[in-house]
């Protein structure tokens, strides 16, 4: 293995590519070691999978802790007793978890998106069955934005927002962005604005920068009237493709005619881009799409793409690909 030194500026003196590379990062534990790949931020961290790992109870069973059954009470107990508090204990291991990313990736922007549980996938938490819903389609049902709107998640909205808001005002991680998940109406997207603010994340304030994803048709359709609200959009192509082909992205039965590069899902990517430019707003894009084809890689730079957030595994490559076009 070659020294850490030499590796840090070899990095360095690679050549730039023509749009800033950011990385998609899983989990907070490997945080600081792929920091270290060539990157300019993070441009995705799924809050959903650092409060499964950080957490691992369901937020509204930490909260009506007094009034669940004793058996249960006792397994969610397990989880927070070295703290002061049920709440405490999801507020301080979420804080703990995003301000390791934040640290790691300083000064460069950590763009953290907000919880987009399914209902199938939350109810895997402890307690999560009682308070889940069944949905016959989970994937178009109770996720994203429509939960921080609601009553029943209020509660649970207001705890992660206290974790956010930790992070960078009271451990100064100002790096740290904010990312709303699958919006459906420009009408959710101002109500979600105003539940941030009524929860202390007030977009520009203490630079607070808040940008949604772009990964409902809606979303590139109507761009303009989506990004009245927000400083900018992050691509989902995973969702974008699902929703735009009509292919269930977890079926493998379709999974043959499931491709970000087909014509309707550009001529979205196209729209999104263009509507960004136009409001002179942050454009980037986080999905798998450009991780997996880097043709796609390709026309998004000649499209005009402002960022583009990679699978750390294939940083290395498409950063040189692009860089030595
Ligand atoms: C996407 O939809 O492209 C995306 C990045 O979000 P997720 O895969 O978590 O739905
Ligand atoms: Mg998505």
């Amino acid at each position: 293995r070659l020294p850490f030194e030499v590796v840090e500026t070899a990095l360095d003196a690679m050549p730039e590519p023509p749009t800033k590379i950011m990385m998609n990062l899983g989990t907070p534990d490997q945080a600081f070691a792929l920091s270290h790949l060539p990157n300019r931020g993070v441009g995705l961290a799924r809050l959903e999978f650092i409060i499964n790992r950080q957490v691992g109870v369901h937020p509204r069973a930490l909260l009506e802790r007094d009034l669940l059954p004793a058996a249960l009470q006792q397994q969610v107990d397990e989880h927070w007793q070295a703290y002061p508090s049920p709440r405490e204990f999801f507020i301080s291991r979420v804080a703990e978890g995003v301000a390791t990313i934040a640290a790691a990736f300083a000064p460069e922007p950590v763009i953290v998106r907000l919880s987009d549980f399914k209902s199938n996938e939350y109810a895997n938490l402890v307690g999560g069955d009682r308070y889940e819903p069944r949905e016959e389609n989970p994937m178009l049902g109770y996720r994203g934005a429509s939960r921080y709107v609601s009553e029943d998640f209020a509660e649970a909205f207001a705890l992660e927002c206290a974790a956010m808001k930790r992070v960078r005002d009271d451990m100064g991680l100002t790096n740290l962005e904010l990312m709303v998940p699958f919006v459906r109406t420009v009408g959710e997207l101002e109500a979600v604005i105003q539940v941030l603010a009524d929860n202390g994340l007030k977009r520009g304030e203490n630079g607070l920068r808040i940008i949604m994803m772009c990964e409902i048709p809606s979303n590139a359709i109507s761009a303009a009237a989506f990004l009245e609200h927000v400083d900018g959009f992050s691509i989902g192509s995973n969702d974008l493709t699902q929703l735009t082909l009509g292919v269930d992205r977890d079926s493998a039965l379709v999974a043959g005619s499931f491709d970000e590069r087909d014509p309707a899902v550009l001529t979205l990517l196209g729209m999104a881009i263009d509507a960004c430019q136009a409001a002179g707003k942050y454009i980037g894009i986080c999905g798998q799409g450009p991780s997996d084809h880097p043709d796609l890689a390709e026309w998004l730079v000649d499209r005009g793409i402002g960022s583009m957030s990679l699978n750390p595994d294939t940083v290395v490559e498409t950063w040189l690909r692009l860089a030595n076009r």
